[in-house]
């Protein structure tokens, strides 16, 4: 009685969350002002990215991303000299580009020395986006090269962007280009922050890319490892970083990690933890292999070499493409049983491989897309290798909490971040289960395979959700959509 005790009060804890839940105590983004200026012939005080080949195209043509990266751990600054070679997959000829600048929206972090490119006619900023007028549409199928040159002066904030004494993360640190919507509008939203100074969910939308990334080190800061899905290539003074076909890339830099890994199938599982969480690096190993196992098994081949979890110095937990970040409290807390949050939130983050970076959906208007399936996933690894413990997860990550309103709920819609998780998540979790057992268990799993399959590096909605439920079993499921979703 005591334990289960102990394990409510965890329960209950700040760190049941996954996914999202950011403390803005630190620094609150807030838009700069809205201003327009050309700004396509500013001065340059960095290097262009010329002196790397463009990278070679591959097979199947997806947009370029190229950085050289000058990184301070010491003083928290990167020089970047990024080169996009952006192909426009959409079937629309394009006579304006779109650029959302995520690091923007923390004031005086990114600052701007250069953007050029062959076609640009102008351009003008606008809150995290700038916008670029070409000189000639860009045909459907049709490329063109952007260069930019910038720098970082990154937050002290416990964050996915930003540092603190013992670790910095750069993610979604650089310029890029959303994709497009079926009518051809861009996929491009704000971040929405609740009343209490919560950020609520995400509200970046990635196309698939090829990322390519020259990382220096400079400064005086020994130890320092760099934890990424991305593969390292030594470098004569530097380290180059590859990761075709992702969402985006990533890193998380400390000088403190201790890095356990194992060679699992055809893919490496590295755990980075902070020294002083040694002793539970191997439970991470551990349920990350039992979870890409299932999921491998359930959702399709994992594709990449490697999967990263790293512990973050920070509150929630978060994917990212080949990589999650696991809160540091979650790895403290760990007690060696199956009835706590690593075993729980180990799988959920992993499960978002498959479901965010293979499978892309819009995390701001369409999380549920992303987070009830993960959220769900977690119970479909319990049943798996705990199963004496489902109704256990069930009872105390769903029922315990507020688990009510629209799974379809945008992150503007939910209104705080409270709400978002008790219909996003749990609702959404309870959602998938009444699917299942709506379909057959057997019908419901092999819709989410066909999902993946048939969605796999796209940006799937609602329509190819159903499309793959109907598939396995055309049954009438609008009771379901009437109880769950907003009309
Ligand atoms: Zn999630």
């Amino acid at each position: 009685m005591k334990t289960r005790l102990i394990y409510l009060i965890l329960i209950v804890s700040l760190l049941f969350t996954s996914c999202g839940k950011q403390s803005q105590a630190t620094s609150t983004p807030t838009l700069p002002p809205p201003q327009s200026q050309v700004m396509n012939t500013t001065e340059e005080t960095l290097p262009e990215p010329t002196s790397t080949p463009t990278p070679e195209p591959t097979q199947e043509n997806y947009s370029q991303y190229h950085f050289d990266v000058v990184f301070d751990y010491a003083q928290h600054t990167l020089q970047v000299s990024q080169q996009i070679v952006f192909l426009n997959k959409s079937d629309f000829p394009l006579s304006e580009i779109l650029l959302l600048i995520p690091p923007r929206s923390f004031p005086g972090v990114y600052t701007q020395t250069s953007l050029q490119g062959d076609l640009i006619a102008a351009s003008s900023e606008d809150g995290i986006k700038t916008i670029i007028t070409l000189s000639q549409p860009l045909a459907a199928q049709q490329s063109l090269t952007i260069n930019l040159s910038y720098s970082l002066n990154l937050p002290k904030r416990e964050g996915t962007l930003g540092f603190t004494d013992r670790q910095t993360n750069l993610s979604n640190w650089y310029p890029y280009i959303p994709p497009r919507d079926q009518s051809g509008n861009w996929l491009a939203h704000e971040p929405f922050i609740d009343a209490s100074n919560m950020v609520v969910g995400e509200y970046i939308v990635n196309e698939i890319a090829d990322f390519t990334v020259n990382f220096q080190l400079i400064g005086n800061t020994p130890n320092l490892q760099i934890a990424t899905g991305a593969r390292p290539i030594p470098m004569e003074n530097g380290t180059r970083y590859e990761l075709p076909k992702a969402r985006a890339i990533a890193f998380s830099i400390s000088n403190q990690y201790h890095l356990e890994e194992i060679q699992h199938n055809n893919y490496l599982i590295q755990a980075y933890v902070f020294s002083n969480q040694k002793q539970n690096a191997s439970a991470i190993t551990r349920i990350a292999t039992q979870a890409m196992d299932l999921f491998s098994e359930l959702f399709g081949e994992y594709p990449r070499e490697r999967v990263v979890i790293v512990s973050a110095d920070f509150l929630h937990n978060m994917e990212m493409d080949g990589m999650v970040l696991l809160s540091n409290k979650i790895i403290d807390f760990y007690d060696g049983t199956p009835l706590n949050n690593l075993t729980i939130l180990i799988p959920h983050e992993l499960s978002h491989q498959w479901f965010y970076s293979l499978v892309g959906n819009d995390q701001a208007l369409e999380p549920w897309l992303d987070e009830s399936i993960a959220t769900y996933s977690e119970s479909l690894f319990y049943e798996r290798y705990h199963p004496e413990y489902l109704q256990w997860w069930w009872d105390n990550r769903v029922f315990a909490h507020e688990h009510n309103g629209y799974v379809n709920n945008s992150i503007y819609e939910a209104g705080s971040y409270e709400n978002y998780r008790a219909s996003v998540y749990l609702n959404g979790a309870i959602f998938m289960q009444d699917l299942s057992e709506n379909l057959g268990k057997e019908n419901f799993l092999s819709a989410l395979r066909h999902y993946v399959e048939n969605n796999q590096y796209g940006v799937a909605t609602q329509k190819e959700f159903f499309d793959a439920l109907f598939q396995a079993n055309p049954i009438d499921l609008n009771h379901l959509l009437l109880k769950y979703f907003r009309q």
